[in-house]
């Protein structure tokens, strides 16, 4: 019998399986496919990670734990180039969702931020091309993770602490025990756990019908630059544009790839996670992100070389869920992070590690509880 079943070796499960082992539980992790993989939530090269969180401040000090725990990784893996800070520029208009939200949480939490005019940012970072209805904050302390590094980063802590870890291994079935815990069924072989996490991403919605998520398809893009010197990281932060109300562009310095935006709102919603590589992107979508991108970065013209397709498993609020399901004690659903999740896959391994073994979790955690549904 095993203390803990992890199920989903991606961002969560990953850093999930890799807290648990090290606090010394016997678990064991179920990956479908062989993680990091390019079929979920968590690939493409880079993932933003930003303090000033326009979405609520209460994520702050979650993420403060984050960035600890991520340097942490680092320092464990100094061998792998996990994350970068190159500083990151919140652009919009002054009364906008993100301009507002990303003052209400610095000045909350005391965070080190500048606010500049278009004409400031210009000058200091010249690869941007802004009117001056536009401005923006800076935040010294933002940058960008490599999810597939981090990913396997996590694998390597949770296999060298003596996790058991089964790739392509799908969970087929369960079934509650008499005695407690849970049989669970994969190719491998019957599996007996006392508890389980549930952090199968996009595929959480075939496991635990009744939670109110919606599944969608997200595009990524790279594009070639004449002159990649103004898309240096020492030169060009990470980047967020609220260029319509509450519709958001995003993007990174390049980092030997191009120039990689995406567009940050929930996309097409998909039928099913598993028709995910056919939904590769269109026509009229390589037009919308090429007039986008000529509009802010005019150095940049042409389609994009690359795309890239992932999912969001997003509710309601577009906050997280971390919680037990109704009458499941000993389960723990992780996964659903609308879209903004990675960056808190660290903090969310801890807290998941405190919740198992019934700790306090010395951080509130409301906002991702399942009980803020029934109140809807
Ligand atoms: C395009 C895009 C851009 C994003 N940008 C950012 C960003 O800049 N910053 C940020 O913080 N967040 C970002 N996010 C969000 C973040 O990447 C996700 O929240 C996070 O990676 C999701 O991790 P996960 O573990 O829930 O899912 P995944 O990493 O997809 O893991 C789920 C795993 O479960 C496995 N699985 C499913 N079913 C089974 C089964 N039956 N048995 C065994 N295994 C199973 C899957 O194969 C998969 O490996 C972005 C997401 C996308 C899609």
């Amino acid at each position: 019998m095993f203390d803990v079943a992890v199920i989903g070796l991606g961002a969560m499960g990953s850093a999930s399986l890799a807290a648990l082992a090290r606090a010394g539980l016997k678990v064991i992790g179920l990956e479908q496919f062989h993680s990091p993989h390019q079929r979920g939530s968590s690939h493409g090269d880079t993932r933003v990670i930003r303090e000033t969180y326009f979405e609520d401040p209460a994520y702050v000090p979650l993420l403060q734990e984050a960035y600890r725990l991520w340097d942490a990784l680092q320092q464990r893996h100094p061998e792998q180039k996990l994350w970068r800070l190159t500083g990151g520029l919140m652009l919009g208009p002054a009364d906008g969702h993100l301009i507002q939200g990303c003052l209400r949480s610095a000045q909350q939490w005391s965070l080190p931020h500048q606010q500049l005019c278009a004409a400031d940012i210009q000058a200091r970072f010249k690869a941007f091309a802004l009117p001056d209805n536009i401005t923006g904050i800076y935040e010294p302390r933002a940058g960008l993770l490599h999810p597939e590094a981090c990913i396997q980063a996590f694998l390597d802590d949770a296999s060298a602490a003596g996790a058991h870890i089964r790739m392509h291994s799908p969970l087929l079935n369960w079934e509650p025990l008499a005695r407690g815990g849970f049989c669970l069924q994969s190719p491998t072989g019957l599996i007996e756990a006392r508890k389980v996490v549930w952090s199968t991403g996009a595929w959480l919605p075939q496991w635990q019908p009744t939670l109110p998520l919606q599944v969608t398809r997200q595009l990524l893009f790279w594009f070639s630059l004449p002159d990649s010197k103004p898309f240096q990281p020492e030169h060009f932060p990470i980047f967020l544009l609220e260029y319509q109300p509450e519709k958001y562009l995003y993007g990174f310095p390049d980092t030997g790839l191009g120039f990689k935006v995406a567009i940050h709102v929930p996309g097409r919603p998909l039928s099913s996670p598993d028709i995910l590589q056919a939904a590769a992107a269109e026509a009229e979508e390589l037009g919308e992100i090429s007039q986008l991108v000529q509009q802010w970065f005019p150095q940049v013209s042409g389609p994009p070389a690359q795309s890239q397709v992932c999912m969001y498993t997003n509710t309601p609020d577009h906050h997280f869920i971390l919680d037990r399901p109704p009458h499941s004690p000993d389960m723990l659903v992780v996964s659903p992070c609308s879209g903004h999740g990675f960056k808190f896959s660290s903090v969310i391994g801890e807290l998941v590690l405190r919740e198992i073994q019934d700790q306090d979790p010395g951080l509130d955690l409301s906002l991702f509880r399942l009980q803020r549904f029934q109140k809807c």
